[in-house]
């Protein structure tokens, strides 16, 4: 078994553990259930090992922490926050936007993120690895107008190297593609994934590809995810960030501009800043779109335009991801 594996299946799977370690089990009663019941609490234990111990405040925990707030019922907060269950366009393909088809490769994650969608999509049904990977190429064989795949999930790359090369190619074979794009959060939370294995494969891919990370505080893009960062740059791949603007994680602008800056350092570039998907059980991280565009602005007056994320929001039935700024 590859080490990152190992590493993976070592993950905290009790917020109670991840409290103790970091000296804050008094706050033990501030946990949700929902942990346990709704979306399972799971966080590799080298992400833990960058939150500050004493706080409970910390960015990187508050990502993953399943907080009461989470069992609020806020109007509005929904289970099909962007109209992925009407975009289904084949098995584990989402086909909302013109040129480009996002393949749900998986439903798995190394670490799950509180805020995320993912927490009440049906993956069991929707995966194309569900055995059924020929249906989604298919799909994607048959749409001349299909020009990039996105791998997505869940988390591709929590995918062995091996069954990603028998997906890519059977998508080899596809001549109307021009492009690869691999969104993942596993180099920024075990950066081990990008193994010597994994970036052979990158490298040798027929398209031009794209990684597209996900990191939303900059204390995520320390030591060990620099150098994993700098190994798919070397594989050949242009890196790309997109974040989510979370309340109490980074809705500052000394937060999201230390994020650009350090993401420049590790050579990848600001894609998105996403205004958060309405899923319930996530409306204590959301921030004002007024908020929201001050925070944009100042990042404008403060950075140089290539590290400025493009502040957008997800809404169900637009034919792109719609600007806020
Ligand atoms: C966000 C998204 C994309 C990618 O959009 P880009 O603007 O090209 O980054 C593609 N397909 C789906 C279903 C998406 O949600
Ligand atoms: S899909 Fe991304 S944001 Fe959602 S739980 Fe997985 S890693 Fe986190």
């Amino acid at each position: 078994m590859p080490d990152w594996q190992r590493l993976w299946r070592d993950s905290l799977r009790d917020p109670a553990e991840l409290l103790r370690l970091l000296g804050l089990e008094g706050y033990a009663d501030r946990l949700s259930e929902a942990g346990r019941t709704e979306f399972a609490f799971r966080v590799p234990r080298g992400f833990a090992a960058k939150m500050r111990p004493g706080d409970i405040d910390d960015p990187l925990l508050r990502q993953v922490l399943p907080l009461r707030g989470e069992e609020l019922d806020v109007a509005g907060f929904g289970v099909d926050a962007v109209g992925d269950l009407a975009a289904r366009g084949g098995p584990g393909i989402l086909h909302k936007y013109r040129g480009r088809a996002l393949l749900v490769a998986t439903g798995a994650c190394a670490v799950n993120c509180r805020y995320c969608f993912r927490r009440h999509f049906p993956y069991a049904e929707e995966t194309a690895a569900a055995g059924q990977w020929q249906a989604a190429v298919d799909y994607l064989a048959d749409d001349e107008s299909i020009h990039e795949v996105l791998l997505s999930g869940g988390d591709p790359l929590s995918l062995s190297t091996a069954k990603l090369k028998t997906l890519t190619d059977a998508l080899a074979g596809i001549p109307h593609l021009r492009r690869l794009r691999i969104h993942t959060r596993l180099p920024i939370v075990l950066p081990e994934r990008v193994d010597a294995e994994f970036t052979g494969w990158l490298a040798a891919l027929p398209w031009p590809t794209t990684v597209v990370v996900h990191a939303n505080h900059g204390n995520e893009l320390c030591g060990e995810v620099a150098a994993a960062l700098a190994r798919l740059r070397a594989a050949g791949a242009v890196l790309l960030n997109q974040s989510v603007l979370l309340a109490g994680v980074n809705d500052d602008g000394d937060a999201l501009s230390a994020l650009s800056e350090r993401l420049f350092e590790c050579g990848v570039l600001p894609y998105y800043l996403h205004q958060l998907d309405k899923v319930r059980g996530a409306a204590h991280f959301a921030v004002e779109d007024a908020r929201a565009r001050g925070l944009h602005q100042e990042l404008m007056r403060r950075l140089p335009g290539y590290l400025v994320p493009k502040l957008v929001r997800e809404i169900a039935g637009e034919p792109h991801k719609t600007p806020l700024a």
